[in-house]
Order: C-alpha cells, then sequence, then structure tokens
C-alpha cells in the first residue's frame, strides 16, 4: 500500500527524522489560513506548494511550485488542487490523462534562507530479494533526475547492505555520511536521520521508503524533503493506524470493487483473461497462457471459494476489459469440489447473458469428470479441457480464429 507524501513524512517523524513541516489542505478555502499557520512556524513567506497524489515526478509536471507570498500561494493553490497532473508514473505517462489532484501540501521552504548553501541528496530503502538483505541506496545527485545519474553515471550510486540479524550498524551510518561528502554537524545530523530512518523502515514493515530530495540546510540540519513510502500489505492488519491512510481515490478502481468481493484482481494489457483459484496457479496459467502466444489481460485469484457468485462477479470484472477475447477458467478443486464450480461457472453465464468471448474451462481435482460432462453439456459456448496443455491450446486456436 502506497502512501501520500504528507502521510509518509508523519510516518518518518514519528521516528524522529527530521522532515520539510507542511499542512495538507483539501479545497483553496483553507489556503490562507494553512499559510498564516505555517508561517508563524518558520517565521518567512516563503513556502512551496505540492500536489499530493501517488506518483513521482510531480515537479517535472508542475505539481510543486515555490511562492514568496500570500498571493503567490493562492496563485499556485489555484493552478495545482484539482489539475490533472502528468508525470511519467501517472497512468499512460505524460501522454495520459493524469491523475486529479485532490490534496495539497503547503510546506516550509526548506531551502531558505540560505539556498546556495543546501544540498540535496538521495536515499532509499528496500529489500534485494537476490541477497536476502535490505539494502539503502544513495547519491549526492539527488533531486528530479536520479533515474538519469543511475543510467549515466552509476558509480554515484552507493549501496550499503544491511545484516538481518545484526540491523543497520553505526559505522554503516557513518560511512553513508562520509560518503554523501558530510562532515561536523551536517555528518552527526546524517548519522541520526539514516539511523532513524531505518527504525521506521523496520518498523512500519516498509517495502519501499525512497526520500528524494533530503537535503542538508543552510544550518546543517538534514531534512526530508519527499517521501515515497510502500508499506507491505500483508503486515497492515499489525498496524491499524497505517491501514487507514489507505487512499482507494489513488488506486484502480476495478482493482478496488474486486478487493470488496474478497477477489485479488490486477489489470494487465493483455487479450486473454484468467480467472484462477490461488495465486501460484494464477502465475503458472498466465505463464501458459504467454507460451500459447496470448498474453493475459489480468491475474485473478478467487481464493478458496469459487462459488456462483463469486465467478459472477469475476466474469463481470474481466468482461469490462474491451481488450479481452477469450477467457480462460483454470480452478484446481481441493477444497471446493469441480462440479460445483462447473455449475456456478454455468448459472454466471445465464445469468450475465450477453457473453460473446469464448470461455475455456479447466477443472482439476475433486470431481472433475462431473464438472467437466456438466461443462460439456451446458450448451453454451464454454470449451472444457482436462490438461492445462489442452486448455492452452484451445486458447490459441479461439483467439486466432
Ligand atoms: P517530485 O517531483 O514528485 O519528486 O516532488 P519533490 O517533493 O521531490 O519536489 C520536487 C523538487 O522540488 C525537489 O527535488 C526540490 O528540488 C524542489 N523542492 C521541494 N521542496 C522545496 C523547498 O522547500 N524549497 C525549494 N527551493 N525547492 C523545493
Ligand atoms: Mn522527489
Amino acid at each position: 500500500m502506497n502512501l501520500h507524501e504528507y502521510q509518509g513524512k508523519e510516518l518518518l517523524a514519528s521516528y524522529g527524522v527530521k522532515i520539510q513541516r507542511g499542512i495538507v489542505i483539501h479545497s483553496k478555502e483553507e489556503a490562507v489560513e494553512a499559510f498564516r499557520k505555517l508561517k508563524e512556524d518558520t517565521g518567512t513567506d516563503f513556502c512551496v506548494v505540492k500536489a499530493q497524489i501517488h506518483a513521482g515526478g510531480r515537479g517535472k509536471g508542475g505539481g510543486v511550485k515555490l511562492a514568496k507570498n500570500e498571493a503567490e500561494l493562492q496563485e499556485h493553490v489555484n493552478s495545482i488542487l484539482g489539475m490533472m497532473l502528468k508525470t511519467p508514473q501517472t497512468p499512460g505517462g505524460v501522454d495520459g490523462p493524469g491523475k486529479l489532484v485532490r490534496k495539497v501540501l503547503i510546506a516550509e521552504d526548506s531551502f531558505q534562507p540560505t539556498f546556495d548553501s543546501c544540498k540535496e541528496f538521495y536515499i532509499s530503502i528496500m529489500m534485494d530479494r537476490q541477497k536476502k538483505q535490505n539494502v539503502i541506496i544513495y547519491s549526492t545527485e539527488g533531486g528530479m533526475n536520479i533515474e538519469e545519474v543511475a543510467e549515466e553515471t552509476p558509480h554515484l550510486v552507493h549501496k550499503e547492505y544491511i545484516d538481518p540479524h545484526l540491523g543497520l550498524q553505526g559505522f554503516q551510518a557513518r560511512k553513508i555520511g562520509y560518503n554523501l561528502g558530510l562532515s561536523g554537524a551536517a555528518f552527526k545530523d546524517m548519522v541520526k536521520f539514516i539511523m532513524n530512518l531505518y527504525k521506521a523502515f523496520l518498523g512500519s514493515d516498509a517495502s519501499l521508503f525512497e526520500i528524494n530530495p533530503c537535503i542538508k540546510s543552510g544550518n546543517d540540519e538534514i531534512i526530508a524533503i519527499d517521501a515515497k513510502v510502500s508499506i507491505d500489505d500483508n503486515a497492515l492488519m499489525r498496524h491499524p493506524n497505517l491501514a487507514n491512510l489507505r487512499d482507494t481515490d489513488e488506486e484502480d478502481p476495478t482493482e478496488v470493487e474486486a478487493g470488496s468481493y474478497g477477489l485479488n484482481y490486477v489489470n494487465l494489457d493483455g487479450n486473454v483473461g484468467c480467472m484462477v483459484n490461488g495465486a501460484g496457479l494464477a502465475m503458472a496459467t498466465m505463464d501458459i497462457i504467454k507460451l500459447s502466444g496470448g498474453s493475459p489481460a489480468n491475474f485473478l485469484d478467487v481464493g478458496g471459494t469459487a462459488d456462483a457468485e463469486r465467478v459472477e462477479k469475476a466474469f463481470r470484472i474481466i468482461l469490462r476489459d474491451p481488450n479481452v477475447k477469450a477467457i480462460l477458467i483454470n480452478i484446481f478443486g481441493g477444497i471446493v469440489r469441480c462440479d460445483r464450480v462447473a455449475n456456478g461457472v454455468v448459472e454466471a453465464y445465464k445469468n450475465i447473458g450477453d457473453i460473446n468471448v469464448p470461455i475455456i474451462v479447466r477443472l482439476q481435482g475433486t470431481n472433475a469428470d462431473i464438472a467437466k460432462d456438466i461443462i460439456d453439456k451446458s450448451g453454451l459456448e464454454v470449451h472444457s479441457a482436462i490438461l492445462l496443455k489442452e486448455a492452452a491450446e484451445k486458447v490459441k486456436e479461439l483467439i486466432e480464429a
């Protein structure tokens, strides 16, 4: 689950990580009050207006703007709040429709009053699955072009691996501070920053922290200016207050709807819809679709109870995708009986009525033979298959027809 920048920063601050202070607003009317409140804290009219959407690259898309006074602040809030912000990370990229900005963060200008002596850094934490260790990735070249830095000057991007038993060691945090070219108070503050950041990462069961940039301010403080935070969905039950931060406005509406029915659905851009029970079988099914020359239109795990109601909900969701040319249903009847699933498929098919793509059903396991009989005798355009290979060949035949 992804957090908004302002939510991520609050999480960091609760672990003692210094952040760029700010106030989030939902309407233009709240802007001036927020500005004045912030000014009481910062003592300056300078502030920055930041679109809150689940995508990076906002600065380049016009979603982050500096204001030098109240009038400019209002101008920027007017242009950013409610805009369709396009960045390389919004759906369809910069040529796509963009994402509606529903919230704006009014934040202190952390580069004030000593802009020239500020320095931007890049710091992220994630798990390296191959090394089976968390890794801190960092660079002196923080800011808006880190992808290019990694591409063109990879030697400027450093990695520090963390032993899962020992945890992050002080010497490692000092090495990072040193490699970032810091000394004195800034170096000390960076060591603290890194140690607290890592505590926050572990403590929140995060899968990604990306602080780009964090800065060394004019008075040698290390401050997180941006925060991209993803929390491991499987750990959310341990963090009810983080789970509450979920913003479904930022997610694919079909995926959110599927989730409410207990379906694990991910939209993809292929032409073969699939309905499978179990994530492992779903992955294998997607592979077999690829091997047969098609490409999966979605990942869909209907879970343990593939009853008629769920099958129908799943059908309806898959059929909403205009790219779907065929649907492959691949269910293993271990706990659920295949004949029940087969009846569910037939019933759902009849209920929906105007299904005009071929359906291939492979049911294996308990009562598979009865299930095949039910499908074959249904009189519907549903093709049964026993072997996965057979199912794949049918898919190929039908999408090529
Ligand atoms: P992103 O474009 O979505 O990554 O949004 P960021 O929060 O990283 O902001 C983009 C850029 O705006 C940063 O790389 C900074 O250079 C700049 N920026 C952000 N906050 C401030 C600020 O307080 N003062 C100044 N001068 N620049 C800022
Ligand atoms: Mn950023």
